[in-house]
């Protein structure tokens, strides 16, 4: 009998070892769900029950709406240009035609085997402050008097993703400031020149427009919406 109890509790213990390798592994998957759909042991397991913690009549979480789109919100972590954590966790939320402006692009990458890869969407109003704080300067971050359009939850900033998940080349790191990251820098390899085209052609095709500067950035320019304070909540 004791002799029994102890294979109990081995495969007890065995099996809780388990389950918490796969949440492991399944939270560092985040962001790569082509990889996680393959290595998923049951449907079951893969289920993310959404959660509205929001106004829905406003807000639409990217994530919600489609999983498929890829997500590195780098503003929740220090890899952005001031080296900081600036957002609490990492959510991408936009207005709700600018988010089924972005929903339909993703169906018609998924055509190619190609999708989305979000870096920022709406950025609140307090953290655009935090930022001026840091780099009062006008060239590198709006004015949050004046307000950007991510502040309205209009502009994203984004790259084109291959069927595994790896971003596929664009020249510079997302935040490149200098004339690299321009669309007028044409001394890239044509690969990357087609990439970025590529990326444009298709966000205009969808009422967006590019920056001169950025690579990166595309605002909706089919609705204006007004500066927004909100932060989200990360206590998921
Ligand atoms: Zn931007």
């Amino acid at each position: 009998m004791r002799i029994l109890f102890f294979v109990f509790a081995l495969l007890i213990s065995a099996c809780q070892a388990d389950t918490s390798k796969t949440e492991e592994s399944a939270s560092n998957k985040a962001d790569s769900t082509a990889s996680a759909e393959v290595n998923s042991p049951s449907p079951i397991d893969t289920i993310v029950k959404p959660v509205i913690d929001y106004d829905s009549s406003i807000w639409t979480d990217v994530f919600i709406m489609n999983p498929d789109i890829h997500q590195d919100i780098r503003y929740a972590t220090i890899y952005n240009f001031v080296e900081e954590k600036m957002y609490d966790c990492g959510r991408c939320f936009l207005r709700k035609e600018v988010a089924q402006a972005v929903a339909r692009i993703q169906e018609e990458l998924n055509k190619e085997q190609l999708g989305l890869k979000m870096f920022d969407c709406y950025r609140p109003r307090p953290i655009q402050w935090k930022l001026w704080e840091k780099v009062p300067d006008p060239r590198y971050v709006a004015d949050p008097r004046k307000g950007s359009m991510h502040n309205r939850g209009s502009a994203i900033d984004l790259t084109l993703v291959d069927s595994e998940g790896n971003e596929l080349d664009m020249g510079t790191e997302f935040d490149f400031f200098g004339p690299e990251a321009y669309h007028s820098y044409t001394q890239h390899h044509p690969t990357i020149l087609e990439n970025r085209k590529k990326l444009k052609n298709i966000m205009e095709a969808n009422g967006f427009r590019s920056t001169r500067t950025e690579w990166w950035h595309y605002s909706y320019r089919l609705k204006s919406y007004e500066l927004s304070d909100w932060l989200w909540n990360c206590n998921k």
